[in-house]
């Protein structure tokens, strides 16, 4: 998140629990609670030594050393250079795995971006693959990319598959229930890949993906009460409520897109009429530009972007009508979850300098009381899905049971987050 420059985080990988707010731990989960701990500070302090994990992190060198031999077999950290110590022998130095990688794909309307991501975070292969009406075909230009991208990296151990997607994931069939903007129906994207990969596949709604992003990255470090807005095609948006995700019902909270708006307004992919998305998404300011201007030839939002930077005056006007009603609907959020951050990411975060000030000024001007919540954009742009995507695979297979869980999204999420004994603290 940019504009929260005071943040301590670092840049660098996937950052999982923020220590800040961790709780009381009862004895039965305390053992998974300090794999947490010391995974998250080999994670941000690597590479580190087992000494000083037991000395961050206060917890007993035998109970150290039984969880670096378990993360260590289970290939989730690797030892590497042996370091010479002030005091005592010298130790050997562990860091994550990078030998471990996650396949991860963006799926949107036409395209899906794949991609190879490792523990840390770094990208070692992406690709974008145009996509067809059918889900079938489409699922299967994904799995060949996909394929290629594990044969040219065969020296690696693949932990999964993350599918980041453009609509909401029901937790318990793992089937998609709504995506307006996709229409691939209940076609099993999860069976289908798993079929053919060999790979457990973790699906999960776009703007969630985006948001755990955020949160694993530590850039919401302190943060307990978020929303995410996705910008593309259609509106998305992910809610972080007292430091947990929310999924609620069915995988289905977080719809603002599909609020109403104006009954009479355009018809909506989800059948309504006037939802927020048709007057706030990438598609609403292509369809601002083809109605005013007089050639409105622009392929893409991308396109309209570009002509808006260099000064078309119907690209400018086109775009601030998108930002305009973003922010005016911005208190369909403030309204409802009176967030301490709102952060929009996708299309138009590439000309926020532009934009940003329009949506900032309808935020402010929009809200009942209180403060303003600080108005944010991810910084990963397009990659924040992908590193969403992996994140999902991080967090549902290596046991790990941070306080930003996906609700309700896995066994696992149902675990509370907790800390044995006080004053256990990192410094990051
Ligand atoms: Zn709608």
């Amino acid at each position: 998140m940019r504009s929260n420059s005071g943040s301590k985080s670092t840049t660098r990988g996937i950052k999982r629990i923020d220590l800040a707010y961790v709780e009381l731990a009862s004895s039965e989960n305390a053992r998974d609670i300090n794999r947490d701990i010391v995974l998250e500070i080999i994670r941000s302090q690597q590479p580190v030594a087992r000494a000083d994990l037991a000395r961050f992190s206060g917890l007993q060198p035998s109970t150290i050393s039984s969880i670096v031999e378990q993360l260590i077999q289970e290939k989730w950290v690797a030892e590497g250079a042996m370091a010479r110590r002030p005091r005592g022998r010298p130790s050997t130095l562990l860091s994550l795995n990078d030998a471990m990688v996650i396949l991860v794909a963006d799926v949107r309307p036409n395209q899906s971006i794949v991609a190879l991501v490792d523990l840390n975070g770094r990208f070692l292969a992406r690709e974008v693959v145009p996509l067809v009406s059918e889900p079938e075909r489409s699922v299967e230009k994904i799995v060949q990319c996909m394929q290629a991208m594990r044969e040219a990296h065969r020296d690696r151990s693949f932990e999964g598959v993350g599918v980041s997607l453009p609509g909401r994931v029901d937790p318990d069939t793992q089937r998609l229930i709504l995506a307006p903007n996709l229409k691939w129906g209940e076609f099993d994207i999860k069976g289908a890949i798993e079929k053919k990969m060999q790979l457990q596949v973790e699906l999960a709604n776009a703007a969630n993906a985006c948001l755990l992003a955020e949160l694993w990255s530590g850039r919401l470090d302190g943060i307990r009460n978020a929303v995410l807005v996705t910008v593309s095609e259609g509106i998305g948006a992910a809610i972080l409520a007292n430091g947990q995700i929310i999924a609620s019902r069915s995988g289905l909270a977080g719809e603002f897109g599909h609020c109403p708006i104006d009954p009479n307004g355009p018809q909506c992919g989800c059948g309504q009429n006037g939802c927020w998305e048709v007057f706030a998404s990438s598609s609403a300011a292509l369809r601002y530009y083809r109605e005013s201007a007089k050639d409105g030839k622009v392929g893409t939002i991308h396109d309209l972007l570009r002509l808006s930077e260099e000064g078309d005056p119907a690209a400018v006007a086109a775009v601030t009508k998108q930002a305009t009603h973003l922010g005016r609907g911005l208190r369909l959020i403030t309204a409802t979850l009176s967030p301490e951050v709102i952060l929009i990411t996708g299309d138009l975060t590439t000309s926020w300098a532009r934009f940003g000030p329009i949506i900032q000024k309808e935020l402010a001007g929009s809200m009942l009381a209180g403060v303003v919540p600080t108005l944010g954009i991810t910084n990963d742009g397009e990659l924040s899905r992908l590193r969403g995507a992996a994140a999902v695979v991080l967090q549902r297979h290596s046991g790990y049971h941070a306080s930003t869980h996906l609700a309700g999204t896995g066994e696992r999420s149902r675990r509370k987050r907790t800390v044995p004994t006080s004053g256990r603290t990192v410094a990051s």
